[in-house]
């Protein structure tokens, strides 16, 4: 199906379920929001979605929706922002050319909804005939490479995956909901040799089976440019069970702040220009 057919309202497909996700739609006032916090850097965040198939239990997103019922159902809804276009095409006379965007947030703009409605490649196509921002896309989906085209076509541009451990059994409690590592990995190498500046954001760093084999295999993707922070485990909305889960792997994998340090050191013998925390998000 093709973008203009469901947002110029041409025969519209709009699902309300897909996989585990009950899907709604809304119109919203503003599609460009002042970064504050951790992205105030930026000058604008760009979230085409809220909610967020991918659910993941670390997630601060999750914290800040309002309905106390939404926020315990996180990962399990998401809301498109239907008129995100028509707000974009409503500021072309005042193009947003060298402002500092980052898409996204508070959602991931490469969950699975967009692999049927393609709205955040609509938003992509609208930004590069009509804006040219400084571009900054932040995913855990492999969705992503759907759009070298696009991203080829930026005049500066940054695509971040995230990759949070090396282990399965480690993804499957913290993020049983996300795309596999190795899908990741195989998006990210696609993305970088498609020459598109390309980082893989290891944020949070969850517990790692063996760093020297994690490291190696983060540089064999070719990306020179990485970021790594700490993963709380105070924070976060576990259930009891997920809980239980995950404290079992912090047992086994000895993970704690000692730990953590220990495994940063050894990713950074190999990658010794890793950027840390908000400073390697620091706009591009
Ligand atoms: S992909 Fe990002 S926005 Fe979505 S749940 Fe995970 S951390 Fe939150």
């Amino acid at each position: 199906m093709s973008q203009s057919s469901l947002f110029d309202n041409i025969q519209p497909e709009r699902p309300n379920k897909l996989g585990h996700s009950d899907i709604s739609y809304k119109e919203v006032s503003t599609i460009l929001n002042k970064t504050s916090g951790f992205m105030a850097g930026y000058d604008f965040s760009l979230n085409p979605y809220s909610g967020c198939a991918f659910g993941c239990s670390y997630c601060y997103a999750a914290f800040f929706v309002r309905d106390t019922e939404q926020r315990d159902q996180w990962g399990y809804w998401v809301t498109v922002k239907e008129n995100a276009l028509a707000l974009l095409k409503k500021i072309r006379h005042k193009p947003i050319t060298d402002k500092t965007v980052y898409m996204s947030s508070v959602t991931d703009p490469y969950q699975p909804i967009e692999r049927k409605i393609e709205l955040t490649r609509d938003i992509l196509k609208e930004l590069l005939n009509y804006h040219q921002p400084r571009l900054v896309i932040q995913t855990r989906s492999p969705i992503a490479a759907r759009d070298i085209d696009l991203f080829k076509q930026f005049k500066v541009i940054q695509v971040n995956i995230t990759i949070t451990t090396d282990s399965e059994k480690v993804r499957k409690v913290f993020e049983p909901l996300c795309p596999g590592n190795n899908a990741r990995l195989a998006a990210i190498k696609e993305i970088n040799e498609a020459s598109i500046n390309s980082c893989i954001t290891m944020t949070p760093l969850l517990p790692i089976e063996d760093p020297h084999v994690f490291a190696k295999s983060l540089l064999e993707t070719g990306i020179k440019k990485f970021i790594i922070q700490p993963f709380h485990k105070d924070r976060g909305s576990f259930t009891a069970g997920t809980r239980e889960e995950a404290m079992k792997l912090f047992k086994e994998f000895e993970w704690d702040t000692n730990r953590y340090h220990e495994v940063e050191k050894i990713i950074k013998s190999y990658i010794p220009d890793i950027g840390i925390g908000k400073d390697g998000f620091a706009p591009i």
